[in-house]
């Protein structure tokens, strides 16, 4: 539970971010349409020369900022940006409208309008625009929506006051809708938003769940043969790429039958859980994988390993495995339980089908030298028992 808290607000922290980059673009190419709409209206009222000099002064802000929301745009998907770049790129194209807005309102007459009502009508106009702009580009950001909106309809509540001062009980009376419409429409939003993101979450962990479920043994929690087939075709082309060693053991454990027949089939995969705890515990490096083969078989592979390590690690089993000392009273070989290995290292060439053959038959070559012991031997194409055992257990050092 704790780690799907984490996760939410990872996930949330996130997406919120990346809504809000979105909507710099977004908030960006609006305020250039915006400008460019008022510039198109001052032509259409037949402005003189000196008027369009000046409101050419007052739109450059915004025309900066907006073209500097479209450099973000394309640079953004290149490269992170925190959540200080997106909060300062708002408070410049505000800055940037609030210039524009004051400047409008103080020259709206000759600027917009034949007259003062119906010139300030269209910067009010343009308030609201801004204020609706504003709320949709950062409402999963609650404060900072409000720190942005709550300026921008004072300025309007104050044009419409200056032009309306008649109608104040109209002005307030649009004041207080809006911002209840906003503020009630933020939470709705926030609450689909927030939503959406848990619904990701719990799809993520499902996913995660279910492939889990795909590549790991119930039994031992060993990963189980898809994934082993899947590690081992990456490592044999990671090897084939970089020319490092590639080794693979395959256990198999000796008179297991004979276990289950004497002892029961639940003595016997208690047996198989032991085991498993060793061998993950000697594949012990990060890109080590101990996996359950089938049955009573297993298999290491183990990358950046060549077979004077391996056999290393073949040894180690051995040991440990006599150690943990899992009785097996009907075994030929000893009181408790043992295995046989096949060692085998990969060389260039050789497929993932071949190299398993390989290591295979070197398993059939121990279990036929008496079981309890291992056989190491380089892949060979062809595997056939004589041609992959290379040298027996005990002449660790013979291979350099
Ligand atoms: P060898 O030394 O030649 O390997 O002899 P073995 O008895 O181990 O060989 P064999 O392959 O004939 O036997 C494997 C046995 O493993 C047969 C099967 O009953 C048992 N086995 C396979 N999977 C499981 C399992 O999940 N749980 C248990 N308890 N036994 C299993
Ligand atoms: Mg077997
Ligand atoms: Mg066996």
């Amino acid at each position: 539970m704790t780690n799907q808290i984490i996760n939410f607000e990872q996930q949330h922290k996130i997406e919120t971010l990346r809504y809000i980059l979105n909507s710099i673009k977004w908030a960006a190419l609006l305020s250039l349409f915006l400008i460019v709409a008022i510039s198109m209206s001052a032509y259409v009222r037949s402005l003189s020369a000196e008027y369009f000099d000046v409101l050419a002064l007052m739109v450059l802000p915004v025309l900066l900022v907006s073209l500097l929301g479209l450099a973000m745009g394309i640079w953004m998907e290149r490269e992170a940006m925190t959540q200080r770049m997106v909060l300062s790129y708002f408070l410049l194209l505000a800055a940037a409208w609030l210039f524009l807005i004051i400047s409008l309102f103080l020259q709206a007459s000759p600027l917009l309008g034949f007259n003062q009502y119906s010139a300030l009508a269209g910067v009010e106009a343009l308030v609201d625009i801004l204020v609706v702009t504003f709320a949709i580009a950062l409402f999963p950001k609650r404060n900072w929506m409000l720190a942005f909106i709550i300026p921008l309809m004072l300025m309007g509540l104050i044009i419409r006051m200056t032009s309306l001062p008649e109608s104040l009980v109209f002005a307030f009376t649009k004041f207080g809708c809006f911002f209840v419409i906003i503020f009630t429409g933020q939470k709705v939003l926030a609450q689909w938003f927030d939503t959406a993101i848990l619904r990701d979450v719990e799809k993520q962990m499902l996913v995660k769940q279910f492939r889990r479920m795909a590549l790991i043994d119930v039994l031992t929690n060993l990963s189980n043969r898809r994934h082993f087939d899947e590690i081992l075709h990456q490592e044999i082309r990671a090897s084939e790429r970089n020319r490092h060693p590639l080794s693979l053991i395959l256990l198999d454990v000796d008179f297991f039958k004979r276990l289950n027949d004497s002892q029961g089939h639940v003595a016997g995969d208690r047996c198989l859980v032991q085991l498993a705890a060793i061998l993950s515990e000697i594949a012990h490096r990060p890109r080590d994988l101990a996996t359950r083969y089938g049955g009573e078989e297993f298999a290491l592979i183990l990358p950046e390993t060549d077979l004077k390590g391996a056999v290393v690690i073949a040894e180690k089993l051995k040991t440990a495995i006599k150690h943990t000392r899992i009785p097996h009273a009907t075994s030929d070989i000893a009181p408790y339980l043992t295995v046989s290995q096949g060692v085998c290292q990969w060389q260039e060439g050789i497929d993932a089908a071949a190299f398993i053959r390989s290591a295979d038959a070197l398993l059939y070559e121990a279990k036929k030298a008496g079981r309890n012991t291992f056989k190491a031997g380089i892949a060979k194409p062809v595997a056939s028992p004589k041609q992959a055992c290379f040298y027996n257990a005990g002449d660790v050092e013979k291979p350099t």
